[in-house]
């Protein structure tokens, strides 16, 4: 009994977690140094979203290959020497798969999986293959220093509209003790099949998907920049939720 008990406790931790780099409010004031390699980030995951240094586009992680959505709206195949100021990635073991109804919006989808992975608390990775009648996704325009803070560079964001496309979304939820590190709730991003553009995904209505979610038990590693200053002495004491909301959400276009 003890011995069992011994070795429980001895377990080494899942290699199925979350690992993450900096932090979002970081990133909101205005953190985009680069603070991991593509080519360390990829020790920690095949799966996963982010952006690059300078906020030089959307990052899609995605079967162990990295996409990079520019404000262009085209798709690169970054270096692995490319660095990234925040980023949360895992190793995708799907342990939940669902077809998506017709006509599933953003909200649809956020409910199914609500529904299928129904504890708040916990991470839930996911992926959904399908055709889409319309995507809307924005990038960001890379910035030079000295840095603005994210939701100004979001007032000028490209945004992108995609209709009749094949794709595929990849995102997060996270649970809402995550403010201030992570996004709490869905954050999602999109590369097209033909890779003709993706990006941070504002809006979309599905024809027809299939789901693969992955509920993700263990947060396993937050890097904090060890030698970037401006990590170091950013202001986070400010609650950001509206910052945020305003950033991830918002300039939908009907
Ligand atoms: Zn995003």
């Amino acid at each position: 009994m003890v011995l069992a008990v011994l070795a429980a406790g001895c377990q080494t931790p899942s290699t199925n977690g979350i690992t993450q780099v900096a932090t979002i409010d970081a990133l909101l004031t205005g953190v985009y140094d680069g603070h991991m390699s593509l080519k360390t980030l990829r020790t920690y995951g095949d799966f996963g979203i982010g952006t690059f240094e300078g906020l030089d586009g959307e990052m899609l992680l995605l079967d162990g290959s990295f996409y990079k959505v520019r404000a262009d709206g085209r798709v690169y195949r970054p270096a692995l020497s490319e660095r990234t100021p925040f980023a949360c990635v895992t190793t995708f073991v799907p342990d939940t798969r669902d077809t998506i109804p017709n006509s599933t919006d953003l909200k649809g989808l956020e409910a199914r999986i609500d529904t299928l992975v129904p504890q708040p608390n916990r991470f839930c990775a996911f992926r959904v293959r399908g055709v889409f009648s319309r995507v809307q996704t924005r990038s960001v325009p890379a910035q030079h220093k000295p840095y603005p803070p994210l939701a100004d560079v979001t007032k000028t964001q490209p945004v992108f509209s995609f209709t009749n496309v094949c794709g595929t979304l990849i995102g997060f939820r996270a649970p809402p003790f995550v403010k201030g590190v992570n996004v709490p709730g869905y954050h999602l991003h999109f590369l097209a099949d033909d890779q003709s553009g993706g990006g941070h995904v504002l809006a979309f209505d599905m024809t027809q998907g299939v789901l693969a979610a992955d509920t993700v038990h263990d947060w396993l590693h937050l890097y904090l920049p060890t030698e970037s200053a401006s990590f170091g002495t950013a202001d986070l004491t400010q609650d950001r939720a509206a910052t945020l909301r305003a950033v991830e959400k918002s300039s939908v276009i009907k």
